[in-house]
């Protein structure tokens, strides 16, 4: 069987080559290029296909992703509509993301940001101490990541609520809402609100001025999910007008960001790379193996997503 690489963005070779030899050692991986022989390329390994990638190769069966978000897979217009596609699944990943976002967290419980203004202007000024019981965390995802970040910032004392989608089970010490009626009665109580949705039909803009007007005055926005799911002038407002008093973001519509963009200088905007949490290379090529073993053996691959929901 043949796993085709697919990448306008990356040299998926370069990064996943050797790991995918020695995982996945009974597929055969062949680059996209107008010379690849289509047979028998019932695979491909993609992030940000070009619009015709998939059009070359009738026996395609599943398209594997680098990452936890599939988005900018299942907008390609050439993906035939029953092919699966798969997302990365990692512990490892989530632990990491639980690190940015409790930095983040912790950041504006203790005023980090005007501790290094006070450094670079040599003043000696103590900060009150907020307790983080006095600090309600509203997440926006409750999945393979959201869970594990509410976990972690509610060991550390923090009141924190997360929301999906449909009805879900949460975490110990965590309190769940979903749907429409959910997110405005989280919101309500939210002082810092994390991102982390995947970007959906139902998800793009989801942040915007009414998602920020429902929150407690003062409010903090980490954004970590994907960057059409920010209204950007929407923030730019909220923090003009004092409703939010700081944003952290990861993740943007246009990537890399554009160096002329107001974010770069905003004073109260921590702009990071879009590197909140990576897979590993073993948990792609790990994935790319059990998809190959799944469609060898006429099964649905794990962690394919559904189609229809996007997600
Ligand atoms: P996941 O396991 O698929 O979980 C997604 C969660 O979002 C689920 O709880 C789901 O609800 C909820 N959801 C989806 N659509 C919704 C809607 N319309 N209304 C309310 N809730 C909705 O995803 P994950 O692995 O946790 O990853 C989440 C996202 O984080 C990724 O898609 C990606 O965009 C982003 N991410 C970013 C980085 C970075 O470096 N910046 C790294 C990793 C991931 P249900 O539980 O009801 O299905």
């Amino acid at each position: 069987m043949r796993c085709v690489l697919v990448s306008k963005r990356l040299d998926l070779r370069r990064y996943y080559g050797a790991e995918l030899a020695r995982i996945a050692p009974r597929v055969e991986v062949v680059d996209h290029t107008a010379d690849t022989p289509a047979a028998d390329v019932r695979l491909a390994l993609a992030w940000h296909p070009p619009d015709d990638a998939f059009a070359r190769y009738p026996d395609l069966q599943a398209v594997c992703s680098i990452a936890a978000g599939v988005d900018n897979i299942i907008a390609c217009p050439s993906l035939p509509p029953d092919v699966d596609v798969i997302r990365v699944v990692d512990p490892g990943q989530a632990q990491l993301m639980s690190g940015f976002i409790t930095w983040n967290v912790i950041g504006h419980q203790r005023g980090f940001n005007a501790f290094r203004n006070q450094q670079r202007d040599r003043i000696w000024q103590r900060r009150e101490q907020r307790r983080a019981q006095e600090v309600p965390v509203g997440i926006l995802g409750n999945g393979a990541i959201g869970q594990q970040v509410a976990r972690d910032l509610a060991y550390l004392g923090f009141p924190v609520m997360s929301w999906s989608r449909t009805e879900k089970p949460v975490p110990a010490g965590v309190r769940g809402f979903h749907g429409p009626a959910g997110l405005s009665a989280m919101l309500g109580e939210t002082e810092v609100l994390v991102n982390l949705l995947p970007l959906t039909f139902e998800t793009r803009g989801i942040l915007n001025a009414k998602t920020f007007g429902r929150m407690r005055h003062g409010g903090y926005l980490i954004q970590v999910g994907r960057g059409e799911h920010l209204v950007e002038d929407d923030l730019l407002a909220a923090l003009d007008s004092g409703q939010l008093s700081g944003a952290a973001l990861d993740v943007f519509v246009t990537e890399p960001l554009p160096q002329t963009h107001a974010f770069w200088y905003h004073p109260q905007i921590a702009v990071t790379p879009h590197d909140a949490s990576d897979v590993s290379i073993s948990a792609v090529a790990t994935t790319v193996a059990a998809t190959a073993e799944a469609v060898r053996a006429g099964q649905r691959p794990p962690h394919a997503i559904d189609r229809a929901r996007g997600y």
